[in-house]
């Protein structure tokens, strides 16, 4: 166990089609009750227990963790933990113009900003919040003048959305210096329709950048790096592909997950997690924690990623929001 993502809030303000749809996540959708999240304090005390048992980087993510009221006292007290070599953030970009300066202050180290296509049209119909790019981009510039950089770019590709959003944004990142990485579309549950002819696959998304600007691809940069990294032969930067489906990387996977309501997930699509709120909150001491975390660690069996790449295998499935990307 190497990382940690820890979800700060299940909430978010966008409903993008692929992840909170708007008719699963609508009105009357009973999000985690304030008194349920874990607070910083908490979140603090088991990322120490982590980090005991090996974590060395810590990843902020919601929903959106920029909807966390007060995140930069969060970030400060994860960052001045011994043995925290990284200390990253994944957000939507909508709010982060307002607080890439405080959270760098803090502590925060890098970002990596969720945005799937440059087209205002595109990018409205995925978000489903009319949300424009040009918001998104001002919260990257703002990540890039308080020192967060260099800033990846995460795009989720979906076949008949946005796969003509690829070629833009390579190039839009290698002009400004972004890590882009593309996304297979991933099954996230029942709630987004998942169908295997909606992906685009890591060799498609490759082939099209290819043609335009020549890539090739570079080793990682250790092991368990979830993207496949690639490089402009013409030495004008980098991008990655996430290949969940077609490039399953279960067998390297160093990641644990910790949910906004403490629930700790071995998985990104698990649907068994350990809850460690309710001893935390009974009163159980570190090593009790610690030894409940490394013993579901040991026994873990998930490897949602392989069976996915045979798409035809029914599987128990869990959303995604409910344990943060
Ligand atoms: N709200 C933050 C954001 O937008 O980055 C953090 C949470 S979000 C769930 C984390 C990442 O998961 C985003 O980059 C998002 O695009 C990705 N994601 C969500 N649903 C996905 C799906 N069905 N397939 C692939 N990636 C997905």
């Amino acid at each position: 166990m190497r990382d940690l993502r820890i979800s700060v809030t299940d909430r978010c303000n966008f409903r993008c089609t692929y992840c909170m749809p708007r008719e699963v996540f609508g009105p009357g959708y009973r999000f985690v009750p304030r008194d349920e999240l874990l607070t910083f304090e908490e979140i603090t005390r088991l990322a120490h227990i982590f980090v005991r048992l090996g974590v060395t980087k810590l990843r902020l993510t919601g929903g959106e963790p920029l909807l966390r009221r007060d995140l930069p006292t969060l970030v400060g007290q994860l960052a001045a933990i011994d043995g925290i070599e990284d200390l990253a953030l994944t957000t939507n970009g909508s709010l982060l113009a307002a607080q890439a300066s405080e959270l760098a202050a803090a502590g925060l180290g890098r970002v990596t900003v969720s945005l799937d296509s440059l087209d205002d049209d595109v990018f409205a119909q995925l978000n489903d919040v009319g949300m424009s790019v040009g918001r998104v981009l001002e919260g990257i510039a703002a990540a890039e003048e308080a020192g967060l950089a260099p800033v990846k770019i995460d795009a989720v590709v979906r076949r008949g959305v946005n796969e003509g959003s690829i070629v833009p944004l390579a190039l839009e990142g290698r002009r400004r210096g972004w890590i882009v990485r593309f996304i297979e579309y991933m099954d996230v549950g029942t709630t987004n329709g998942w169908r295997m002819e909606d992906v685009v696959t890591a060799d498609e998304i490759l082939a099209a950048i290819d043609a335009v600007v020549p890539i090739a691809p570079v080793p990682p940069r250790y092991t368990g790096e979830v993207a496949s990294r690639y490089a402009y032969r013409d030495g004008s930067g980098e991008l990655g592909v996430i290949a969940s489906v077609t490039r399953p990387f279960c067998s390297t996977c160093t990641r644990a997950r910790l949910s906004a309501e403490g629930r700790l997930y071995l998985c990104l699509f698990g649907v068994r997690a350990t809850d460690l709120r309710t001893p935390l909150r009974e009163g159980a001491d570190d090593d009790t924690l610690l030894e409940l975390v490394a013993k579901a660690w040991t026994a873990r069996t998930d490897r949602y990623s392989e069976l996915r790449s045979d798409a035809t295998r029914d599987l128990p499935r869990v959303e995604m929001s409910a344990i943060g990307g």
